[in-house]
């Protein structure tokens, strides 16, 4: 049996998404592969509130990550880490020998914007990445004022972290200034894993032209020299089966209607706060609480593997603490194809498993 699963990715995939996995097989220089990949890009500006170029890679969100500081950081990068996700990334500088400070929130408290300011007034650095929904805290940021802090230094590239967010909140890429804006299929965008998906501004291409040692498979600049040039193909083989479904479901998405979608996210959110709060306590500051998955504080002490297991006898999963939390917090993600009747269903299981 299925065993449906609220934990922040891989999320539920819808039948009809996941049969167009299967596919049958294009070639990767064909007529229909530059038209698949066009078809997707279009689909994917309106999600994503951008005209900019949408670069895809055939690996997990955090490919681009890794291509996108490497691509675009040739003075040095500053991370703004509020936990696992933005530690990811600073361990990505490390690991390629780029020049890299992090700066740590305290766990379960956003970035500031006055924090983000102190670094890059220095002027040492051209790249900052804010990580926009932080999956292990559940902290989310609003982009806007870093936005306008951005303005300040229009030398300095901004790359954000959308893995677990962009598909289940609105993210206004152009009007925020985004630079590189990244995701993964498995969250919010409901697909199963396997592909990045990052939308990357003119400027910053430019930009990375000027950078060395960028690689090659993540380079930014290459993968996007086969869109440019050779009419929307890619360097290497892409999981066209990602695209096949990918097509598919921002169709679905886009029939949903993008306010009604993201509604949807924000009335689970709500419902799922509601309910940790009246039975355990809410773990980020509320006021940054993510849309798309609530991180709970263990206040109970109860074994979540226990929970889980009981919660897998009726089919459903939900997620431990992540990382340093791992007892001390779980995790709902409410996101991708999930709705408030699921949300229902699986608080009132916990609440039978638990007696609450
Ligand atoms: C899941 C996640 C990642 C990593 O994405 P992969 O697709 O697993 O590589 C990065 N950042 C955040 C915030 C995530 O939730």
């Amino acid at each position: 049996m299925h065993k449906k699963l609220f934990i922040p990715g891989p999320t539920e995939v819808a039948p009809e998404v996941l049969a167009k996995m299967a596919t049958p097989m294009i070639g990767h220089r064909s007529k229909d592969a530059s038209n698949l990949q066009r078809e997707i890009t279009e689909k994917l500006r309106k999600l994503m509130y951008t005209a900019n170029p949408i670069l895809l890679s055939t690996t997990s969100g955090s490919g681009l990550m890794e291509g996108s500081l490497k691509s675009l950081t040739s003075k040095r990068a500053v991370v703004f880490s509020v936990g696992a996700f933005g530690d990811r990334w600073f361990k990505m500088a490390e690991a390629n020998g780029i020049p890299a400070d992090k700066h740590s929130a305290e766990l379960g408290k956003p970035t500031t914007p006055e924090i983000v300011d102190q670094y890059l007034s220095t002027g040492k650095y051209d790249v900052f990445t804010i990580t926009h929904n932080e999956t292990s805290t559940g902290i989310m940021h609003n982009l806007e004022p870093f936005a306008d802090l951005k303005k300040k230094y229009p030398d300095v590239y901004w790359l954000v972290d959308a893995v677990s967010s962009l598909g289940g909140v609105k993210i206004d890429v152009d009007k925020l200034g985004i630079d590189v804006c990244i995701t993964s299929t498995q969250k919010a965008l409901a697909l199963p894993p396997g592909m990045a998906i990052a939308s990357v501004t003119m400027r910053a291409l430019e930009h990375a032209k000027t950078v060395k040692n960028r690689g090659l498979y993540l380079d930014l600049v290459d993968i996007y020299s086969y869109i440019e040039k050779k009419d929307h193909q890619y360097s290497s083989t892409p999981s066209l089966s990602h695209m096949f479904a990918l097509n598919f479901q921002l169709d679905r998405i886009l029939a949903e209607g993008l306010e009604n979608r993201f509604n949807r996210h924000f009335e689970m959110a709500e419902y799922t706060r509601a309910w940790a709060k009246k039975h355990f306590a809410l773990f980020p500051e509320e006021k940054f609480a993510s849309q798309t998955l609530t991180t709970i504080t263990n206040t109970k002490n109860i074994s979540i593997a226990d929970l889980n297991s009981g919660l897998g006898k009726l089919n459903m999963q939900i997620s431990n603490g992540y990382g340093d939390l791992k007892e001390k917090t779980f995790r709902i993600a409410h996101m991708g194809e999930l709705t408030m009747d699921d949300i229902k269903e699986v608080t009132s299981a916990i609440e039978k498993i638990l007696q609450l």
